[in-house]
């Protein structure tokens, strides 16, 4: 056992973006005379320098950690986001909006795509998406501060950012020295371990050893502690998930972007458009073995419409969790501990979650072995859960136009996302947690459910026609109150450069 007096000491091997964002809320939550806090990287490896893309809950890692909305939107160059628009999923033409929040307002306890779903039965055809503020919103390029949102009864306006990934991490690096993170710039080299298999100590290149209690692996893809050295296995979801290849760049920016993260879908994969303060990111997603690398850069350039600004750059992955992302004393956090595609942009989320949960079952002796199964179980539970939302985009769609979508169309789905998707087509009854993304990716793809909740069957087609007619006026009513997207960003980075 430790001697309580001695701090204890924890040290994360990586500084991209789960790195910097692991030890910015270390120092920030654990207490200083509790634990000492050393971050290793080597700027010989550099990060993978992706991952612009994120959900609202990035808002609540930034509250947690005491970060001031408008300097954070400065110093990451971001923008505002309010969903992702999908473009020719179903087939080749469709366009639709998942946005952030709920569609529609829960009346009665039942929810908004139960009315929606039972209008269209009786004949009242109307476009989901015209039901959500979000969506509207940001194809007209609209955003305002939720305040005066909330007023209009929008209890669940949601929003995130677009921000620059390097800059991020960067951000996130000066809070953490800021406040006690020790720093060392060196490649790890070796490892050492006891006899019970727990790390004891890393060596660096730069001839000196560090001993440590606690070793977060955020080494990215390479994954040198929890995958290499403790061969923690890798399950591997490709057969699901084959994308394995991404190119990207950045380009010059299209003038009033809408704050909307796209997603276009493509023969073999699809394309991003991320914009933020002064370019676009872009990205090609794509399974190699349906489309060549040299096809997939070809059309990835003449996908975008201005002028790039970086050379393009081909990353490699492979769809998987390591389902022991805590084995021994050695926590894997971002993507040493798995990936899942940027489709919905939840690895930050992945990131923030596993942190969290970390600090929640922070190990009090050395047998970790209760915290470390449920940190497991729990951990696992959301890879899986967003792998079956991933999965569910690509499987909901109608097109021919090359193998890659036939397969997905056909392939033998994962039990548990037959059975959330047989749920939603029955009965638009959603698994808990998952209400506010499923209804609108399953009805943007044409899955409707057959029979939407009973409650509501008293309603007669002239109340329905009424209840719709009042949900879409109270959207009409806030959008005239919503400035551009453009001009509400301007003033905040004009406020934060006067201060
Ligand atoms: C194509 C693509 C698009 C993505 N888009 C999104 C998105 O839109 N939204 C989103 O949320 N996520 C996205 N992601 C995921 C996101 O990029 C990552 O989750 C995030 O960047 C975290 O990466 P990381 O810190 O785990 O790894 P990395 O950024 O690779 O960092 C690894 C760190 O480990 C260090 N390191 C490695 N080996 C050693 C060693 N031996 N010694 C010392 N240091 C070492 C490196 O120097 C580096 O600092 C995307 C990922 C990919 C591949």
């Amino acid at each position: 056992m430790k001697d309580t007096q001695e701090l204890t000491k924890i040290i994360i091997v990586g500084g991209g973006t789960a790195g910097w964002m692991t030890a910015a809320a270390f120092i920030n939550r654990l207490p200083k005379n509790f634990c000492q806090i050393t971050l290793i990287e080597s700027s010989q490896i550099g990060s993978v320098g992706v991952g612009e893309s994120t959900i609202p809950h990035i808002r609540q890692f930034n509250q947690n950690l005491g970060i001031d909305e408008k300097t954070f939107i400065q110093q990451t160059d971001a923008s505002f986001k309010l969903g992702i628009r999908f473009r020719n999923w179903r087939q080749i033409g469709d366009d639709y909006i998942h946005p952030f929040g709920e569609v529609g307002a829960i009346t009665n306890g039942i929810e908004f795509h139960h009315y929606w779903a039972r209008a269209q039965q009786l004949g009242l055809e109307s476009d989901f998406e015209d039901f959500s503020l979000l969506a509207k919103a940001s194809r007209q390029g609209l955003f305002s501060d939720p305040a005066i949102v909330n007023q209009s009864q929008f209890c669940n306006y949601a929003y995130s950012y677009h921000l620059d990934a390097t800059k991020f991490a960067h951000y996130l690096k000066n809070y953490a020295i800021e406040r006690g993170v020790s720093h060392i710039d060196a490649k790890v080299i070796s490892v050492e371990q006891n006899d019970v298999g727990d790390i004891t100590s890393i060596e660096l290149d730069n001839d000196t050893q560090l001993s440590a209690d606690i070793f977060i692996d955020c080494s990215g893809f390479s994954s040198i502690l929890l995958g290499k050295t403790l061969n923690s296995d890798f399950e591997d979801w490709s057969h699901w998930l084959p994308t394995n290849k991404a190119i990207v760049a950045q380009s010059e920016l299209v003038e009033h972007s809408l704050p909307l993260t796209t997603a276009t879908a493509l023969p073999a994969g699809w394309q991003w458009q991320i914009p933020i303060k002064q370019r676009m990111g872009n990205g090609h997603v794509y399974c190699d073995s349906y489309m060549s690398d040299d096809e997939a850069a070809n059309l990835f350039r003449q996908n975008i419409k201005s002028k790039l600004i970086t050379e393009p750059r081909l990353l490699s992955f492979k769809a998987g969790v390591r389902p022991q992302s805590w084995k021994n004393n050695c926590i894997g956090i971002g993507l040493s501990a798995g990936f899942l595609e940027p489709l919905e942009s939840t690895s930050i989320y992945l990131i923030q979650h596993s942190i969290f949960k970390f600090l929640e079952y922070f190990p009090n002796k050395q047998n970790m072995q209760a915290e470390r199964q449920q940190f497991n179980d729990e951990i696992n539970k959301t890879y899986q859960t967003i792998r079956d939302f991933i999965i569910l985009h690509y499987n909901l769609n109608n097109r021919d136009d090359n193998g890659f979508w036939v397969h997905q169309r056909q392939m033998e789905l994962p039990e548990s996302l037959t059975f959330k998707k047989g749920l939603f087509a029955e009965s638009g009854r959603v698994k808990p947690g998952q209400f506010g993304v499923w209804p609108s990716v399953c009805i943007g793809q044409g899955l409707t459910p057959q029979y939407p909740d009973a409650r509501i069957n008293y309603l007669s087609k002239q109340q329905l026609e009424e209840f719709l007619r009042q949900e879409k006026q109270k959207i009409a009513q806030t959008l005239k109150q919503l400035p551009p997207a453009h001009e509400y960003l301007t003033k905040i980075y004009q406020e934060v450069s006067c201060d």
